[in-house]
């Protein structure tokens, strides 16, 4: 998607460890306008999967799961980290954050997936694949069908998109990078393969 790979470019920092910053528009401060019009491109890209609920895990992902939710009129689930005591019974997964180095529970209340939800999952990165397999491993348990992975931005060079195409989900990336490097502070991007 040329606008968000025109934002990546223009406002994001790349910071040591292969981490990608774009608080300026995604993560901390919000542009609701890009927001939307990625909205607008998942939704044509899963128009046909006849979902009914959309997936994401606080907090990065909850504003652009939002406005996703609204395109197909359909309810948002996000994952909740660590423990809640407003939390009752749970379905939960170990993830390991690739930005906190460390293994974290994300739960989601049993019954707010229902068994047979067509369920599209909505995230701000893809790098190794341990959020979209935490959240997976949670919508199989609730016998519901993962019809769609909706990423912002996958970092190409890393194996989750590879690994997630390969078990036959539908993988769909609105910026896809190729390579970045933190000295000359550019940025490639590729099509998905
Ligand atoms: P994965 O689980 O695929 O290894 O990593 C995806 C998760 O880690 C995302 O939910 C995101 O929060 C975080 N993440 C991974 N890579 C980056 C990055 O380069 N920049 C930022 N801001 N978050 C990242």
């Amino acid at each position: 998607m040329k606008l968000l790979e025109d934002e990546i470019r223009k406002r994001g920092q790349i910071l040591p460890g292969n981490v990608l910053k774009v608080n300026s528009f995604l993560n901390h401060k919000i542009d609701p306008m890009l927001l939307e019009a990625m909205a607008e491109e998942w939704y044509q890209k899963f128009k046909n999967e006849d979902i009914n609920k959309v997936v994401t895990i606080e907090s990065s992902g909850i504003a652009m799961a939002i406005l996703v939710a609204l395109k197909f009129k359909c309810e948002l689930v996000f994952a909740k980290k660590g423990k809640s005591s407003t939390l009752g019974n749970v379905m939960t997964a170990s993830v390991y954050s690739f930005t906190k180095e460390k293994d974290v529970l994300i739960s989601i209340e049993n019954g707010y997936i229902r068994e047979d939800d067509n369920v599209l999952i909505i995230d701000d990165f893809l790098a190794n694949g341990s959020a979209c397999n935490g959240l997976i491993s949670i919508i199989k348990y609730a016998k519901a069908n993962v019809k769609g992975i909706g990423i912002a931005i996958e970092k190409g060079f890393q194996d989750g998109g590879k690994l997630l195409r390969s078990q036959g989900y539908k993988v769909e990336s609105l910026a896809i990078i190729k390579s970045m490097n933190a000295d000359s502070g550019t940025i490639e991007f590729m099509e998905a393969e």
